[in-house]
């Protein structure tokens, strides 16, 4: 272990902690998007003080993007005094709503038992603070460095990251030859690498009726019970047969080692927002569901969405007046980068220096920014890694140790080095 590295970023323990609480007091808040400029302002500075070249970059045109909640992203790089390959780290600013059930104001960045509280102290301020802090302590010990950092800040993660890494990666921020290694510092615990994600289908499933009094609805087609016919087709049929797909991807937890699908939403009949509680009396002639299926990097995704149309067409088939419509939502393809990459290799080299074991190595149930690195980007040494419990993430009360963003920091500076200079020790 680099002796010299673990001390620096542990005298930087303070900066640490003081980095995440004003990083928290920035209410990130998305939807719809609150003080984005300010808080990417606020990396900017801290990051112009530490040698970086930065720059604010809005992503216009995004959802979400007007001039009240602009989507506004931050990248910085410093370069080293000769050529070499270009590492990046990249952490999400947005937080998701605060929710109820807090005993500590969700952004004030309270300090107590060795921990930091507040929305996104773990998801995922902690990180990008124990990534500034890491390449802080590194330019401390070797400010002759080959090659390039980067560090940034971008936006709108949790709402599928468009306006902040796919805008970004569209413009080649995410390609090489400017970047060639990134590392994503979201809450995966400090001793796993996560090595990408499932894949995701959102589709949108209508079924159609015909309208008439309730009270003879003999002479309508009730298109919700067509979509009842849908929903009893997938418990007989679809959510057995997604039980039995099994993956070899090493996903936590266990039980999203299958394919899975939720039922996000269902809507049918007529709106009762005119008089609430009373709802008017017809029978209803549309009713609409979302469906959010996970799938494996072993399915194919034309074979996903046909399992599903498959159902539907043999209900039109087999049941009188039953139609539908679907539309797709969206979609995003498993991700998984090979463990023996650069970024992971060098990831776990710096885990075993400094807890002394084997990485765990993991993919995420759910998708992460990597996705667009590697489609938008093309890139594939891209992993996950960073301090925090990622059963916290969007709770109440959600922390991030203290002890843990130091030793990621730690990992994270000793990654680096690797990385830029060739060497572990
Ligand atoms: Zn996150």
């Amino acid at each position: 272990m680099n002796q010299q590295l673990a001390k620096a970023v542990a005298d930087r323990a303070d900066e640490i902690v003081n980095l995440t609480v004003d990083l928290i007091r920035f209410p990130t808040v998305n939807p719809p998007g609150e003080a984005y400029t300010p808080c990417a302002e606020y990396i900017a500075r801290d990051l112009a003080r530490r040698g970086f070249e930065t720059r604010l970059i809005r992503g216009e045109g995004a959802p979400g993007d007007n001039d009240r909640y602009p989507r506004t992203n931050v990248v910085a790089r410093r370069e080293g005094n000769r050529p070499g390959p270009t590492v990046h780290f990249n952490s999400h600013i947005d937080v998701v709503e605060a929710g109820e059930g807090w005993t500590v104001d969700p952004f004030a960045g309270t300090v107590r038992d060795g921990k930091v509280f507040g929305r996104g102290a773990c998801d995922m301020k902690g990180g990008l603070a124990a990534s500034v802090i890491a390449v802080d302590a590194f330019l401390a010990i070797f400010p002759d460095f080959p090659g390039a950092i980067e560090i940034s800040g971008t936006v709108d993660e949790e709402s599928g990251g468009f306006g902040g890494v796919a805008h970004l990666a569209k413009q080649g921020f995410f390609s090489r030859p400017r970047v060639d290694h990134v590392i994503i510092p979201e809450p995966l615990n400090k001793d796993r690498i996560c090595l990408g994600h499932r894949g995701v289908w959102w589709a949108e499933i209508q079924t159609h009726g015909a309208i008439a009094h309730g009270s003879m609805p003999f002479l309508g087609d009730s298109a919700i019970r067509h979509m009842g016919a849908v929903l009893e087709a997938f418990e007989q049929e679809l959510f057995p047969a997604l039980d039995r797909k099994q993956t070899s991807m090493p996903v936590v937890p266990e039980g999203a080692r299958r394919s899975t699908m939720n039922i996000n939403s269902i809507h049918g009949g007529q709106t009762e927002d005119h008089f609430p509680g009373l709802p008017s009396p017809n029978v209803a002639d549309s009713c609409r569901m979302v469906i959010d299926r996970r799938f494996l990097i072993e399915e194919d995704i034309a074979e996903v969405k046909s399992e599903v149309t498959a159902i539907l067409d043999r209900l039109k088939r087999e049941r009188s007046r039953f139609d539908y419509h679907m539309r797709d939502l969206m979609e995003v393809l498993p991700t998984m980068t090979e463990q023996d990459a650069p970024v992971p290799q060098a990831l776990a080299a710096a885990i075993r220096d400094v807890f002394g074991k084997e990485p765990e190595y993991v993919i995420s149930p759910g998708t992460y920014d990597q996705k667009h690195v590697a489609r938008l980007g093309h890139l594939h040494d891209c992993v996950a890694y960073g301090p925090g419990v990622l059963d916290l993430a969007h709770q109440p009360d959600e922390w991030v140790g203290i002890d843990d963003m130091i030793q990621s920091a730690t990992v994270m500076a000793m990654g680096l080095n690797a990385l830029l200079r060739g060497v572990n020790a």
